[in-house]
């Protein structure tokens, strides 16, 4: 393929992304922006490997890495299941990282990649190296202890080592010096050992960094680390010299960066306030043991459920974490389909920081065939909950929880959550008195006018459609 018309595929490829980013934005064209993105990371990969930089020896190592990783993907993504979906994204990153760092230490030991460059050029692409291998290691050690948590490997307490901020600015002071040392050396012997040392502490820093932050804080360390992937991308664009791989690492970079701003706006943090760590102390492993329960609660069940809904003129429903565990959404569907053929004013509430991971709620949704116009945000529902006669929380716990506005002390004290204690009458499905993910205990379940429908959500919900249909 001749440089000219890879030209023009990576620029056809481009369009493509930046399609599949403005189709994403919205669930109804979703579909849409996959299929952009797909097709444009098709031409991307073909005029990559059949364009002027490959050379025909080059082929057998592409299509051999190819091969293994498609079989690995393929794999993934028969075995992951929804909930796992996180752990998966997290692990991605981390890949993107340490490909990054790979491709550095290559770029720098490669004599071919290295004599092209004299003077300044030659500093420019050292620092391409280094800058690149330095994101690539804290994305890497950051997504695999992020990985740990989501999978509840790892405990959800920060871990809060005394003078954290000082061996933060030592360790950035130390990789700037060696930064110095790196772009003046004069032989790939010498300029080892800075970028190895600069590796190390990056790598310790990604490590460092994911620990000391608490459970409620990880969506926006998701998002984050989503964000440093594409400048990994980019970064390792500018030592390949791939103008493709620098926009597009720009477009998953910044797009990144606008998630962790909004998921931060949705838990009402300064992004540098959860950087520096300690959000969300409680022991938040993922469905933690939980904390004593802190009064009483009033027991319902499916059949007195199905006729409070029966009932009812508005019911919001509030799904979570737990509804992606029990694979309920279809149960969901089902009920929402009854209820709104009976005239029932059926609509979901979705938090930002619902699930496991952003739009988490809305996929496993659009999977049941929800329609897209009565899944609505917390701030377009939130002012409705007075006038609702049932809200029903679905495998919800954190995003519910009125303590993070009455309670100063409380961990997730300033979260905005979807008031649904306001409604008539809230029914939370859960199996148990669990707390969520922060690990915080929740007052809602001791309200006047909260019942808990204890059981496994999918069975739960299949009772109360039957009790349902029964009447
Ligand atoms: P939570 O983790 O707060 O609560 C989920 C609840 O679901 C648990 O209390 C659990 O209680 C219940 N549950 C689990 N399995 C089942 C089941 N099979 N059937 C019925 N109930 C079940 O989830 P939320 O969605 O309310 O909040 C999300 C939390 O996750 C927030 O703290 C957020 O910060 C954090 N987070 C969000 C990310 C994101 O990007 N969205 C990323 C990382 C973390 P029980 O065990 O008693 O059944």
């Amino acid at each position: 393929m001749s440089a000219t018309l890879a030209t023009v595929s990576y620029i056809g490829a481009t369009i493509l992304f930046i399609l599949s980013l403005g189709g994403l934005s919205n669930p109804e064209t979703s579909r849409r922006g996959n299929l952009y993105g797909i097709i444009g990371m098709t031409i991307a990969v073909l005029a990559t490997v059949f364009g002027p930089q490959v050379t025909p020896t080059g082929y057998a190592w592409i299509v051999g890495a190819m091969v293994v990783g498609a079989a690995i993907g393929l794999y993934a993504a028969r075995i992951v299941k929804m909930t796992q979906m996180p752990e998966l994204v997290a692990l991605m990153h981390s890949l993107v990282g340490i490909a990054a760092v790979f491709i550095g230490f290559a770029n720098y030991i490669d004599p071919a990649a290295t004599s092209q460059f004299k003077g300044a050029e030659k500093t420019i692409h050292e620092l391409e190296i280094y800058i690149g291998v330095l994101i690539g290691a804290v994305t890497f050690s950051g997504s695999v202890i992020a990985f740990g948590k989501l999978s509840g490997k790892i405990g959800g307490k920060p871990v809060l080592l005394p003078a954290r901020h000082w061996i933060n600015l030592i360790g950035l002071l130390v990789v700037i010096y060696f930064g110095g040392v790196f772009i003046n050396t004069h032989s790939v012997a010498e300029g080892m050992t800075p970028l190895i040392v600069m590796t190390v502490i990056a790598l310790l820093f990604g490590i460092h960094m994911v620990m000391a932050i608490g459970g409620a804080d990880m969506p926006v360390v998701i998002s984050m680390l989503n964000s440093y992937s594409g400048w990994a991308a980019a970064a390792t664009g500018f030592m390949l010299n791939n103008n493709l791989l620098i926009v597009t690492g720009a477009l998953v970079g910044s797009s990144g960066a606008i998630l962790s701003y909004i998921m931060c706006r949705a838990m009402n943090r300064h992004f540098i306030a959860v950087i520096a760590g300690g959000f969300g102390t409680g022991e938040g492993a993922p469905a933690a043991a939980g904390v004593q329960p802190a009064g009483e609660v009033s027991p319902i069940l499916a059949p007195e459920t199905a006729e409070l809904l029966r009932g009812a003129k508005n019911v919001i429903i509030v799904p979570g974490y737990g509804m992606a565990v029990a694979q309920a959404q279809h149960s969901v569907y089902e009920i929402t389909k009854f209820l709104r053929d009976k005239g029932v004013n059926v609509r979901f509430g979705i938090h930002p920081v619902a699930g496991r991971m952003p739009g988490h709620m809305n996929v496993l949704l659009a999977e049941a065939k929800v329609p897209y116009d009565i899944v609505l945000e917390m701030d377009e529902l939130n002012g409705d909950f007075p006038d609702t006669d049932v809200s029903m929380v679905i495998g919800a716990n954190d995003i519910v929880n009125p303590a993070a506005q009455d309670d100063p002390t409380s961990p997730i004290a300033g979260m905005p959550v979807l008031e649904v204690w306001k409604a008539k009458t809230s029914i939370v499905m859960k199996r148990s008195m669990a707390s969520g993910y922060a690990g915080v205990d929740n007052p809602l379940f001791y309200k006047e006018n909260n019942r808990m429908l204890f059981g496994e959500a999918k069975k739960t919900l299949d009772e109360v459609m039957v009790a349902l249909k029964a009447a």
